[in-house]
């Protein structure tokens, strides 16, 4: 599982793990939109099975910015008095915003690992 996720950062492609899936490697804030290669370009694996199978990716990116809001929302926690300061909130959206991308990118990753064949 840890190696899997070192992997997905590594931006490594999910069958041979030599080829890239995006043209450029992973930056955690970077304010690129992520550009995704259509094949690996080591293996010749196609990373779109099917039309629209990133449509199921934003499932993942929903759950990833959820996440990042939750520990976001842990995380300066000790730093208000009360459980729900509405402070919180525009802190909360800043990091999502800044994570837009990274998010984008990981959730794509995350679903080329979840259907890869593990077989192989
Ligand atoms: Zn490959």
């Amino acid at each position: 599982m840890f190696k899997s996720i070192k992997q997905m950062l590594n931006n490594e492609c999910p069958h041979c793990h030599k080829g890239r899936v995006f043209e450029k490697s992973n930056n955690l804030f970077s304010i690129q939109f992520p550009k995704m290669q259509v094949s690996c370009d080591h293996c010749h694996s196609k990373y779109q099975k099917e039309p629209g199978f990133f449509i199921g990716a934003m499932y993942v990116s929903y759950g990833l910015t959820v996440a990042e809001a939750l520990c976001t929302y842990f995380l300066t926690r000790p730093f208000f008095e009360k459980a729900l300061d509405l402070r919180v909130i525009p802190i909360i959206a800043l990091v999502i915003v800044l994570l837009t991308f990274f998010n984008i990118r990981m959730s794509k990753m995350i679903w080329i690992y979840m259907f890869k064949n593990y077989s192989r």
